[in-house]
């Protein structure tokens, strides 16, 4: 089942087209000359001219020789790159629980660093509304924002027999799938997937701190994020650690698991890992490993304000930032280190054994800046073992796979939506070469570099609070 085969958010996106036409651009545009990067294969095209029109590719030709169609605007791709728009398959654009206003600051970050489609992880009824508008807007020209290809709403249930009520109230908001977090307990996870099988509804998320790993994946849950269950599943005490956890939910369960921290990341086991990845390779759930948290985690600054980009930040998050990293640092984390490695020893097993994973970043969790992390997370994917063009494929062509619109986008080919970012330097030489970002095509609509940069400034909206 596609997520987005029953989609509301993503019903929208037929009327996508034609946007460059009424946002005042030109509708047809040619990138000239330029090597067409192929992140399914390998088989990049030099010395193409990439032909867009109506927000769609409607061609690819020879560069010598090429008739440019009157009017069209023109790209110069000599010696620059052309890869497909990128996603980030874990954001979250929502304060739904601090009762803040939507971060549409984060927006034209995730644009400005070729972050063209993302993936909604924490959305409520109130959320789906705002997305509608926001793509409105986008499809105007008004707004300046990736796609939000999917959104999921939580699926609560204090006991198995709320399930049902929870399920039917996520599908009736709109969302594309269920999410469920850490703290939910083996039985109402298990109500959850039975409610939400019945509605035919997708669940993804976090695989509870109750169930085991490769069991989530048995049962259907379409995703697991944050490599949550899978320290446990690639270590020698999987059995035992989750026997502790037996019959607990919510705080109860997660103060639990925590604790144990120390011992599962002790206990990793490559030998368990590699067979546990070649059974969830084979079990149909992909992957969001969100790398860059670990990363960041094991690797923060003394003075996160002393970035550049904290003055992107709307002074609400800004203040959220530095509350929770006041609380990290009154608490060091010594095991921040280690699960870095644990981490990407998991994803290097992982990759080997063929385990489909996909881009995501948790942004803006702090420090995690939106669309600077996606590239983050690529860089750390490599890290891992992945190739530059394989991490390329996990924000390009495997979320469109996971998500139903091969079709029309994840690739660079006639016919797909014209989201696409034009890179000064080969990025599959060197995944770092993606922030050599020169123009950004959303829907067809060219940004160029003054463009993008013109993106990255302070938000002009003030914080202020919803009232509860
Ligand atoms: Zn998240």
């Amino acid at each position: 089942m596609h997520i987005a085969a029953r989609s509301c958010v993503s019903a929208l996106l037929a009327c996508a087209c034609f946007v460059a036409a009424r946002a005042g651009t030109a509708a047809s545009v040619a990138i000239v000359d330029v090597t067409v990067v192929d992140v399914a294969g390998g088989h990049d095209l030099p010395h193409r001219t990439v032909l867009v029109d109506g927000g769609r590719i409607t061609a690819i030709l020879r560069a010598d020789g090429a008739h440019l169609p009157d009017g069209a605007e023109r790209i110069d791709g000599r010696g620059r790159w052309l890869v497909p728009g990128l996603v980030d398959m874990h954001v979250h654009l929502f304060n739904t629980y601090s009762h803040r206003p939507p971060n549409a600051w984060a927006l034209p970050l995730f644009v400005a660093n070729g972050v063209t489609g993302v993936r909604e992880m924490a959305a409520n009824a109130a959320s789906i509304a705002v997305l509608r508008q926001w793509r409105r807007e986008t499809d105007a020209g008004e707004r300046v924002a990736p796609r939000v290809l999917a959104a999921g709403i939580a699926g609560r249930a204090r006991e198995p027999a709320d399930a049902q009520a929870a399920v039917a109230a996520v599908a009736a908001a709109g969302a594309d799938f269920v999410k469920v977090f850490s703290d939910v307990g083996a039985a109402q996870w298990q109500a959850i997937l039975d409610a939400a099988r019945a509605r035919a509804i997708p669940v993804a998320g976090h695989v509870p701190a109750s169930i085991a790993l490769l069991d989530a994946a048995a049962q259907g849950q379409r995703t697991g994020e944050h490599l949550m269950q899978a320290y446990e599943a690639c270590s020698s005490i999987e059995g035992v650690l989750l026997s502790e956890r037996a019959g607990l939910a919510g705080e109860a369960l997660v103060a639990t698991r925590d604790a144990q921290e120390g011992r599962v990341l002790d206990a990793f086991d490559r030998a368990t890992c590699r067979r546990i990845a070649h059974r969830l390779a084979a079990s149909g759930q992909w992957q969001v490993p969100t790398l860059v948290l670990a990363w960041t985690e094991a690797h923060r600054g003394s003075a996160p304000h002393a970035d550049p980009r904290w003055a992107l930040l709307r002074a609400d998050e800004r203040e959220r930032w530095t509350r929770i990293l006041g609380e990290i640092a009154a608490h060091p984390d010594r095991l921040a280190q280690r699960r870095w490695q644990v981490s990407r020893a998991i994803v290097a097993t992982w990759r080997r054994a063929g385990v489909p994973m996909m881009a995501g970043t948790d942004a803006p969790m702090p420090e995690v800046y939106p669309g600077f992390s996606l590239l983050d997370e690529l860089e750390r994917l490599v890290d891992a073992g992945l190739t530059p063009r394989e991490a390329l494929r996990t924000a390009t062509l495997a979320p469109a796979r996971f998500l139903g619109l091969e079709a029309t986008s994840g690739t660079v080919a006639p016919g797909r939506r014209a989201d696409l970012v034009l890179l000064a330097a080969d990025p599959t030489r060197d995944i770092r070469n993606t922030r050599r970002i020169d123009a950004v095509l959303l829907g067809g609509r060219v940004l160029r570099r003054a463009d993008l940069d013109a993106l990255l400034q302070p938000p002009a909206m003030a914080a202020r609070r919803t009232p509860r």
